[in-house]
């Protein structure tokens, strides 16, 4: 069976609650990710043992179930007490290679995390997870992965009666900025100075040795999310709910609540229906990141200053100085997406303008690339056609002609070189909401088609052309939900 260990019961007593499943009633393999399975050295099984494992049914052979508390800042206001309320960590599993993952079920019912709520997922909030994560995983984000989801056979409340299912999540560690702020509020400077080097020892050993470890994990914890933010940028995804207690300390994008791609590229673009203000609109996504990695310093600070009061400034600047930590990131990844394999300092500037240009022109931020790619050999007009204005960003298309003739590839090359990194094919919102409408009433069809796409983003398909393409014209506005 799974090669199972508990290193985070055995480090952080007192920061969990052991908790059973709930029975599902029964239980009925929807989706299983075979490969990843596999990856993990998960032995094979008939689908009745996967749907009976991945549902609470039955025990995972190895497993220690168990509810871990965190506290979180929902969009901007600290909540102390959040904790998994529909989530249960089965423990550790060491792959074949030896590196380690959480795997963890939602959805799985009620523990003393759950205030007042059912513990419940629907089967519709679970494949959206699952497809979300494993497109983001082949675009090359660190992301939580999914492994299954299973229906549960019991029907449960949301507006409507929905089907209800339980999806087995894959992660580096659910280590949240929130699992320290619980901490520092409930349990003081040494079990913060705990959980920082267990973090440390799990996800960057190599700083284990740093003469102030708790801000050796800051500083970590600072780099990868500005690698992970800069991805998304690049991507244009919007994670939807950037509250604290849904950033990892690994960098991983962890809870695909309310998230979406954009269609046309806006930076204030929201899609939540309870993101009133926009505090997680997609050109927010940068300043909102820096805002919870001060809440994580501030859960640190006392462990920090404790050893060494001069590192009070040390922390202070390196918040302070994250936003050209993040724009290093973030150029680093739009430059092989414009074709671009030297660097120049001027780099900075001309993706700023292209996205200054674009605001406003309604121009799908996927197809944009695939569409600047296809300007190398057919001229701006292929680009023209995707703005509302189509003479919008000439003048941006000549200034990275100018930048292009200082590189060093042929067209074709570099046209290869673009398309390998600006997807053709991501979740889109009218495609995903369709397939997840289907597979309420038991069609699978609609979703396994949109996940062999998204799962195989850069590859172009013969007859797939509407799935590369915008919600239809007329179409009403996207909108998500959270904790659906
Ligand atoms: P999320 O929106 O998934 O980040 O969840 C925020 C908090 O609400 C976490 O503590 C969740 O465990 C809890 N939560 C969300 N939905 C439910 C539910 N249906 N039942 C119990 N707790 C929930
Ligand atoms: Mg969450």
């Amino acid at each position: 069976m799974l090669n199972f260990d508990h290193s985070l019961a055995r480090a952080l007593e007192g920061f969990y609650v052991p908790w059973q499943a709930a029975e599902p009633p029964a239980p009925k393999l929807a989706l299983w990710n075979a490969p990843l399975a596999a990856a993990l050295g998960l032995p094979e099984a008939e689908p009745e043992q996967y749907a009976r494992w991945f549902s609470g049914a039955e025990a995972v052979p190895g497993s220690q179930p168990l509810a871990l508390a965190y506290a979180g800042h929902q969009f901007g206001h600290f909540n102390p007490q959040l904790g998994d309320g529909r989530a249960l960590l089965l423990g550790e599993v060491l792959r074949p290679d030896g590196a380690r993952f959480d795997l963890q079920f939602k959805g799985s019912g009620p523990t003393p995390f759950s205030r007042q709520a059912d513990g419940k997922s629907t089967l519709s909030a679970a494949l959206r997870e699952y497809l979300m994560s494993e497109a983001m995983a082949a675009l090359g984000v660190p992301t939580t992965r999914s492994l299954a989801v299973v229906l549960t056979g019991e029907g449960i409340w949301r507006e409507t009666p929905q089907p209800g299912a339980v999806l087995t999540r894959v992660a580096a560690s659910h280590l949240r900025v929130g699992t320290f702020e619980w901490a520092a509020a409930h349990k003081g400077r040494e079990a913060v100075e705990q959980l920082a080097d267990y973090a440390l020892q799990r996800h960057f050993p190599e700083r284990l040795s740093e003469r102030n470890r708790p801000l050796a994990l800051l500083d970590a914890v600072c780099e990868v999310q500005a690698q992970l933010v800069a991805k998304w940028m690049n991507l244009g995804f919007i994670h939807g709910v950037m509250n604290t207690d849904n950033v990892t300390i690994s960098g991983e994008t962890i809870d695909y609540g309310p998230c979406a791609f954009l269609d046309a590229y806006s930076a204030t673009q929201v899609f939540s229906s309870i993101d009133h203000n926009g505090r997680y609109a997609f050109g927010n996504q940068p300043v909102v990141c820096r805002w919870n990695l001060y809440r994580l310093a501030s859960a640190l600070i006392e462990a920090i200053v404790a050893v060494d009061e001069a590192d009070n400034e040390a922390a202070r600047l390196m918040l302070e100085q994250w936003g050209e930590r993040y724009e290093r990131h973030w150029i680093a990844g739009l430059r092989p997406k414009l074709g671009l394999a030297t660097a120049e300092e001027g780099d900075l500037a001309l993706g700023q303008t292209l996205f200054a240009a674009l605001e406003g022109q309604g121009a799908d931020f996927t197809r944009l690339f695939r569409a600047l790619s296809a300007s190398l050999s057919e001229g701006y007009g292929a680009v023209g056609a995707e703005c509302s204005d189509p003479e919008a960003l000439r003048e941006w298309w000549e200034l990275w002609q100018a930048r292009l003739a200082r590189e060093p590839l042929a067209i074709a090359e570099r046209q290869a070189a673009m398309d390998a990194v600006n997807p053709v094919y991501i979740p889109r919102n009218h495609l995903t909401d369709a397939a997840l409408k289907a597979a309420d009433t038991g069609d699978m069809e609609p979703f396994n088609a949109l996940l062999e796409l998204v799962t195989h983003p850069f590859v172009q398909r013969d007859g797939m052309e509407h799935y590369a393409h915008g919600a239809p014209e007329g179409s009403p506005a996207h909108v998500t939900y959270c904790g659906t």
